[in-house]
This record gives structure tokens, sequence and C-alpha cells, in this order.
């Protein structure tokens, strides 16, 4: 594709009116975060919480994701994120671009070189920490941030570094105990912060996602600490269907938002594709709880019993029929509702196996069969039509080893 300066025929701040009631109330506390323009948009201490979304859409499919960043902008999102893993997503972005003048992110994977194909298109490059070691294993990740650092700076682009507990840096994943899940996303959100200074960088900001929202309030807090002057965005990875997903992320955002930590944030639904701007509805609800003192402490409780984690899809999904999947599973599942047990439902091959790693069942899906695991040991691959009883079988068993309920 082109790799020339941006085809914009943004003339025009696309700052939706609706996005700005969510700070009322909130920014008196917030912590003294720097300012940080992703294009005509600007997160940090003096400036409104901005709420964002992501595609669910195929990015190749520039009419249907024209279509949703248009319905998200229009709903209040000053940011829309699209997945680029092809040479082909970037050519279809180059697109995408000509048709919307909205504020776009671009999600890297392995692949951090196609940045510099989609940096020019887009406002804002987010890259993994976790993943810049599948990619060019020899050469070293701080290579690869100087890389993706040069390009933003080249072509007007923030950065996010995102961190997030199924995909952690690997080398930090064995420096911690296998139960602490904080460690290794908090040091390797500090390191990048570190090199990206000395790198002369601060047109960026940090999320650390988990999808336990307890986990998510601490490791934010932890980082605020260290770094009160990195704008965070916040988020609760995979947090589900609605209503819990929105009461998994209240709780976890509501407890940050309230002690003044969070510049942006997303609510992740597992939603089907045409609902996504639900994520911003149930994004500004929690903005104006928060702002409305409607909030306390006592939400810090954790789900007590079934908790089923699921993705809310992307370009990278790679069945139509996840959301019915996750839909199903918890309909199947409602017998075992009183029992600690979780159960991670994700859309691709790509994150799946990682995202399902610390779930007691996890299900990913494939073009046409679903990967089921159990506790972290691989059971197969299975049709969409033998899933669930398959999952079930799992359950049951998982059920008879532990004590009846109300015990
Ligand atoms: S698990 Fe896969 S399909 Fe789901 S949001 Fe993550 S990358 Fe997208």
């Amino acid at each position: 594709m082109a790799g020339g300066r941006r085809p914009t025929v943004r003339s025009r701040p696309r700052v939706p009116d609706m996005s700005q009631p969510q700070s009322v109330g909130v920014s008196n506390s917030r912590n003294p975060t720097r300012p940080v323009r992703i294009g005509s948009v600007t997160i940090g201490h003096d400036h409104p919480i901005m709420l964002q979304s992501m595609c669910a859409t195929r990015t190749a499919d520039v009419e249907a994701t024209v279509a949703q960043v248009e319905r998200l902008a229009g709903a209040g999102a000053g940011l829309v994120r699209i997945a680029v893993d092809t040479r082909g997503d970037a050519e279809a972005l180059e697109e995408i671009r000509r048709r919307t003048d909205a504020n776009l992110a671009v999600d890297l994977q392995e692949n951090y070189r196609l940045a510099a194909d989609v940096a020019p298109l887009v406002d804002k490059i987010r890259y993994n920490p976790g993943h810049l070691f599948h990619h060019e294993r020899q050469r070293p990740w701080q290579e690869k941030v100087r890389f993706l650092v040069d390009t933003a700076g080249e072509h007007d682009c923030a950065i996010r570094v995102g961190v997030n507990c199924g995909s952690v840096d690997p080398a930090k994943r064995e420096k911690y105990a296998a139960g602490d899940s904080i460690g290794p996303l908090l040091e390797s959100a500090l390191e990048h912060c570190d090199l990206l200074d000395r790198l002369g960088f601060t047109r960026y900001c940090v999320s650390l996602k988990d999808s336990d929202p307890a986990a998510v309030v601490d490791v934010n807090r932890r980082f605020a600490l260290e770094r009160p002057d990195v704008p965070l965005h916040l988020g609760v990875t995979e947090a589900g269907m609605p209503p819990e997903g929105i009461v998994k992320t209240r709780r976890a955002l509501g407890q940050l938002l309230r002690r003044g930590i969070g510049d942006t944030i997303r609510v992740s639904l597992t939603v089907p594709a045409t609902e996504k701007h639900r994520e911003i509805e149930a994004g500004r609800q929690i903005l104006a709880d928060v702002a409305a003192g409607h909030i306390d402490d006592e939400q810090d409780a954790g789900p007590r019993g079934l908790d089923i984690i699921s993705c809310p899809s992307c370009s990278r999904v790679e069945n139509e029929a996840f959301v019915v999947l996750a839909q199903q599973v918890r309909e199947a599942t409602r017998y075992a509702a009183e029992y600690p047990i979780t159960i991670a439902v994700m859309g691709c091959r790509v994150n799946g196996p990682g995202e399902t790693d610390d779930a007691d069942l996890g299900l990913w899906c494939g073009p046409n069969f679903v990967n089921l695991k159990r506790g972290g040991a691989p059971l197969g691959a299975f049709s969409y039509e033998e899933i669930l009883s398959r999952m079930k079988e799992e359950l049951d068993t998982l059920i008879a080893a532990l004590p009846p309920c109300g015990s």
C-alpha cells in the first residue's frame, strides 16, 4: 500500500458533544497526568475522560468497518480502534481512513512492522509488550519499541502501551510466583514507560488489563502511585456479556475513577457487532454514576459463583457464531451458578490459548471447530454442535470435585 502522508478527509474535529458530560464531578481529583493528544482529542488531567471502543467487523470489509466506526463515533467514542494483522488489512484501512474523519487507533499484534504502513492513516498505535517476542525473535524488544516510536513520531501518532494478563511478557511472568498476576503486568508497563522516556517520546498512555476487576483495581492503583504523570486507559479485559460484563467493569473502573485514576475508558462487551455502541452507552453511564457518587467501596467484592469471561470480539474473530456460542455457554451453565468456577470463551486462535490459561474451562473459536481445555490442559477441538455437551461433561466433573453448594 502507499506509505505517504495521511490521505485525510479530516477537516473538522471529531469530538462528539455526548462525550463531554462524563468529566463532570470526576476531574477535580484527577491524577496530574500529562496531556496526550490523539488526533483531535486530548486525554490527561485537564481534559474530559474519553470513551472509546473497537470495531468487531472484519477490517478488510471496508463498508461494514466504516459503518461501525461512524456508529461508535456518533454514539460518543472519541477514538475507535481497528485491528490490523495483514497487509490486506492495512490496505483496507487506507480506504477506511478516506471515508471517516473519526479518530482511529490501530491494534497491532506480533507483526509490529505493519506500523510503518498504518501509522500515516491513524492517530494512535497500540502495541502489547507481550507480543513483541513472537516475531523476529533474535531482535531485542527495545529495538522494536524504538522502531514503533520513530514511526509514531514521524506520522504524528500517539502510542498506547497495552499490557494484558493473558499475554504478558514471558520473561516477566517467569520472574514472579505462579499466583502473582499483578507483578509481571506492572513491571512490564513500567519498563516500557522507562524506555519510552529515555527515547524522548512522551505522547503515550498505558493500559493494564485483567479479566478480574479486583486485579484491575490493584494493578492500576499501584501503577498510578509509581507513575502519576502517565495517562491511563482503563478497562476490564474479557468482561463478558451484559449485564454481567457491565457490572464487572463498573466495579473496577468505579473504584479507580473515584480515586482520580483514569483518563480514557473502554467497556469491553461480548455483543453482536451491530450492538458495539452499547460499550459507549455503558461507559457513559459508569462515568455519570461516578460523578454522582453512586459507586462505593462495597462494590469491590468480586464474583462469588460461576464467572463467565468472554472477549468483546474484533476483526480476528474466527466464526460469526462466537457471540451466540458465548450466550449458549451462559445458558447451558446456569445450573452451576453457585460454584466458584471460571469459564473463558474467546473468539480466535490468536489470543484464545493464552487468554484462557487461568480459567477452569477454556473455549476458543476456530473457523469450523471450538478448542476446549480444562485447567490449562488441552482436551481437543470439537464442532460447534458438539462443544456444549462436551463442555458440560467437564463442568460436571469439576463440580463433583467441589464441596456441595452452601457448605
Ligand atoms: S480473543 Fe481474539 S477475537 Fe477476541 S477480542 Fe481478542 S483478538 Fe479479538
